[in-house]
């Protein structure tokens, strides 16, 4: 049996940053992840072949100058110096097989008519349809904004809370304005996990919780049990429900109540020569098999190109194939390397500010029971980050 001050469950960024908080603040912290390395959705896979180092996004691709507790992280691993600029390449979108630019694609009358409101519509209590339609206009946001916005998380947002997309926050100053990172953004994630006084327990998978004489044993899929003082669980909230259901059935319930999506997706290594493509951060083909194809193109590489596709789920691997090749102009043959990712991503609605109220009410007498993840405060990284702060903050009271 393995006894800590805290166990942390999950080893995305928001599990980590929690971690991170921790050590900084003296307690004996452990992290348990189920994958063979930490990272979540913020997992860059590599290539490596004669001598030369290739890395591709499955996940997150981008930070922001506003990701200020994201920042402060990075700075206190020591990796400040590993930012580098991503390459001012467009997002683009597919039309019948040709990239068009997202203006070339928009009415500029209905825009102009539109874009005053800027100024006068709150996002509070809109939907992000409801929101945008009245920004851009009816016609754009249905043919052309609609789709970048379900790129983000991969899901149709149309009733996604319009204040939970794109939040305006204050940037730091001497930053650059969006950012990645020399080895891709999972180095953050390698940097942390590689702080002092960190026990990191990757391919462990927790299986079952109990509260026993207020400690927490952690039982994982390999048979070992971990105890806590305090349990933080930072993982996708139907997870956590059912790790919850015998130590608190109440708060499993209410966790029970969000929906999420599952993101499936193929990250693709080619050969440069091999694809005509022009360069992009980006492409989305409105009505397709997939919301987004992610490329590397925002780091460009002397050899190879990389793409991750984001697809819609239930797709079978010949369909997202035919996919891949057709977006790219690639044969499977000129494809020297393929990798399969699931990530989840909420589907949040407009009632979940409400929700999130409730569950913070139902910790508030909870101290030692921390709940962290991309479903509170917003998905972006600095919003996990700001939960796993909070919680930190109140552990320590
Ligand atoms: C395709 C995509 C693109 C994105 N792009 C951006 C972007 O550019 N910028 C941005 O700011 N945000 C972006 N996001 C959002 C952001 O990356 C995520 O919201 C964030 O990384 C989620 O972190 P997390 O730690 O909360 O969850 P996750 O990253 O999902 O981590 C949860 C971890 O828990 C582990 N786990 C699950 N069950 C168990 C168990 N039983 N036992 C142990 N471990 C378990 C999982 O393996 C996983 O590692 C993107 C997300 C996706 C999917």
């Amino acid at each position: 049996m393995k006894e800590h001050d805290v166990v942390v469950v999950g080893g995305g960024i928001s599990g980590l940053s929690l971690a991170y908080y921790c050590i900084k603040g003296g307690m004996k912290t452990a992290l348990l992840e189920k994958n063979s390395e930490v990272g979540g959705s913020f997992a860059s896979s590599k290539y490596a072949s004669s001598g030369k180092n290739f890395w591709l996004e499955l996940g997150a691709h981008t930070c922001y100058s506003s990701y200020q507790n994201l920042l402060d992280i990075i700075e206190g691993c020591g990796v400040t110096d590993t930012i580098i600029p991503r390459a001012k390449v467009p997002f683009s979108l597919m039309i019948d097989g040709q990239i068009k630019s997202i203006v070339s694609q928009l009415s500029i009358p209905e825009l102009l008519m539109s874009v005053p409101n800027l100024f006068k519509l709150k996002k509070t209590g809109q939907s992000v349809k409801s929101y945008y339609s009245k920004i851009v206009g009816e016609q754009n946001y249905r043919d052309v904004l609609s789709h970048f916005f379900n790129a983000v998380p991969s899901q149709p947002t149309d009733d996604f809370p319009a204040e939970m997309m794109f939040k305006s926050r204050e940037k730091r100053k001497g930053v650059l304005k969006n950012y990645t990172f020399k080895d891709g953004l999972q180095s953050v994630a390698f940097a942390i996990a590689a702080q002092r006084g960190l026990n990191i327990f990757t391919g462990t998978e927790v299986l079952g919780v109990r509260l026993e004489n207020g400690k927490y044993f952690i039982r994982t899929a390999g048979g070992d049990e971990f105890i806590a003082s305090t349990l933080a669980l930072a993982m996708p909230s139907a997870v956590s429900s059912n790790l919850l259901r015998d130590v608190n059935p109440d708060i499993a319930n209410h966790l029970g109540q969000l929906k999420a999506a599952t993101v499936d997706s193929v990250g693709v290594i080619a050969g440069k020569e091999h694809i005509n493509l022009k360069p992009v951060a980006a492409v989305i083909s409105p009505g397709d098999v997939f919301f987004s194809a992610v490329s590397r193109d925002t780091v460009p590489d002397d050899s190879y190109r990389g793409f991750a596709f984001h697809f819609r789920p239930g797709l079978d691997e010949k369909t997202k194939r035919e996919c891949i090749t057709s977006t790219l102009g690639v044969s499977m043959s000129n494809i020297v390397h393929s990798v399969n990712r699931i990530n989840t991503v909420p589907s949040l609605r407009m009632t979940h500010f409400q929700w999130l109220e409730k569950i913070n009410t139902m910790l508030e007498d909870k101290k030692n029971l921390l709940l962290c993840g991309n479903y509170f405060g917003g998905m972006a990284i600095e919003d996990c980050v700001i939960r796993s702060k909070s919680e930190y903050e109140r552990l320590k009271g």
